[in-house]
C-alpha cells in the first residue's frame, strides 16, 4: 500500500514526525535513502514529507500499523467484527465475562478457528483476550495490560527482523520513536463543567504537565460553548499514553461532535460513572504496580 512518508531524520539520527516540524526545507533527511526532504504542510493532503530529488521506493511503503493504537479490527473482514460484536453485545456486559452469547455452529467454529473463542472446559465459550479488545469488553487495566504485553512483543519482533536483515533498520528505528511516545505520555481524563450542570468529558494524552493542557482544553470549550466554561483534572495516570485510543474506541457510542476536535465525550449517567470507574482502576493499578518497586 502506498503512503505518505511523515518521519525524517536529523543529522544526529533521531526521528522527527511531520507534526513536529514547519514547512520547507528544515534540514531533515530520508530515514531510508537518506536523501534531503522538504516537509509539506498542505490543507489539501496529509502533511506529509517529499524528498528534493528522486523519491526513493522504501519511503512509499505504508508504516505498520500498531493493533490497540492505529486500529482495533483492521485486519479482519467485517463479518468476523459482526460475529464477534453480535455474540458479546446481546448479553455479554452482564453476567459472566468474556462469555460468548452466539448459537449458531458454523460461526462458533469461524471463531475458534481464529482464535477470538475458547471453549471453557463443557461451560461455554469465552472470547479469547484479542477477540475481548475488538469487542472492547475489556476494561482499561485490561487493556493496559494486554497492550503493554504486545507493544513488548512488537519490539522483540522488530529488533530481531532487523538484525536479520528482513526490513529497513529504519523502520526499528521509527517503531522505538514511536513507542517511546505511547510509553512515557500522561494518559488524563478531564471534566468540563457548562451551563446548567451539563458535563463533557475529554481523554487524551500528553508529554507536558496535565495542569498545562487543561488550561488549552479549556480554551478550546470556552471558544465552543460559553466563556463559564470550568476544567478540571479527574485523572492524570503517567506513562499510560497507550491507552488513549482504546478508552476512546471503548466510549465510541458517546463522542461528541465539537469542531475538529475528536477527543470529548458526553455521557450519559450511567456510562459517565463507568468510564470514572475504569479511569479509577487503572490508576490504582498502576499504583499499585509502582508501590512494589516494579
Ligand atoms: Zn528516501
Amino acid at each position: 500500500m502506498d503512503a505518505y512518508l511523515t518521519w525524517g531524520k536529523t543529522s544526529s539520527g533521531a526521528m522527527e514526525h511531520i507534526t513536529g516540524v514547519v514547512s520547507g526545507k528544515g534540514g531533515l533527511i530520508c530515514p531510508f535513502c537518506e536523501g534531503p526532504l522538504i516537509a509539506v504542510r498542505g490543507t489539501q493532503t496529509q502533511h506529509h514529507f517529499r524528498h528534493d530529488g528522486k523519491t526513493c521506493r522504501e519511503s512509499t511503503k505504508a508504516l505498520p500499523m500498531i493493533q490497540g493504537w492505529d486500529h482495533f479490527h483492521l485486519n479482519l473482514p467485517v463479518s468476523v467484527v459482526h460475529q464477534l460484536q453480535a455474540g458479546y453485545l446481546r448479553h455479554g456486559r452482564m453476567g459472566t465475562p468474556r462469555a460468548y452469547y452466539g448459537q449458531e455452529t458454523s460461526i462458533i467454529n469461524n471463531l475458534l478457528e481464529k482464535d477470538f473463542l475458547y471453549d471453557h472446559s463443557g461451560y461455554g465459550y469465552r472470547f479469547s483476550d484479542d477477540a475481548m479488545v475488538i469487542v472492547s469488553g475489556f476494561d482499561l487495566s485490561e487493556f493496559d495490560q494486554w497492550m503493554h504485553d504486545k507493544l513488548a512483543e512488537r519490539r522483540r519482533v522488530f529488533v530481531a527482523r532487523a538484525k536479520a536483515g528482513e526490513i529497513h533498520p529504519a523502520l526499528l528505528a521509527i517503531e522505538q520513536r514511536r513507542q517511546r511516545e505511547l510509553l512515557t505520555s500522561t494518559l488524563y481524563l478531564f471534566r468540563f463543567t457548562l451551563k446548567e450542570g451539563r458535563t463533557i468529558h475529554k481523554i487524551g494524552r500528553t508529554n507536558r504537565a496535565p495542569e498545562e493542557r487543561l488550561v488549552e482544553t479549556v480554551f478550546d470549550v470556552r471558544k465552543h460553548f460559553d466563556d463559564n466554561v470550568q476544567g478540571e483534572i479527574l485523572y492524570a495516570i503517567p506513562n499510560r499514553g497507550y491507552v488513549e485510543q482504546y478508552a476512546l474506541y471503548r466510549y465510541r457510542d458517546c463522542h461528541l461532535k465539537m469542531d475538529n476536535y475528536q477527543e470529548y465525550l458526553e455521557l450519559p449517567v450511567s456510562r459517565e460513572a463507568g468510564l470514572c470507574i475504569d479511569f479509577d482502576m487503572l490508576f490504582r493499578f498502576c499504583k499499585s504496580i509502582h508501590s512494589v518497586g516494579v
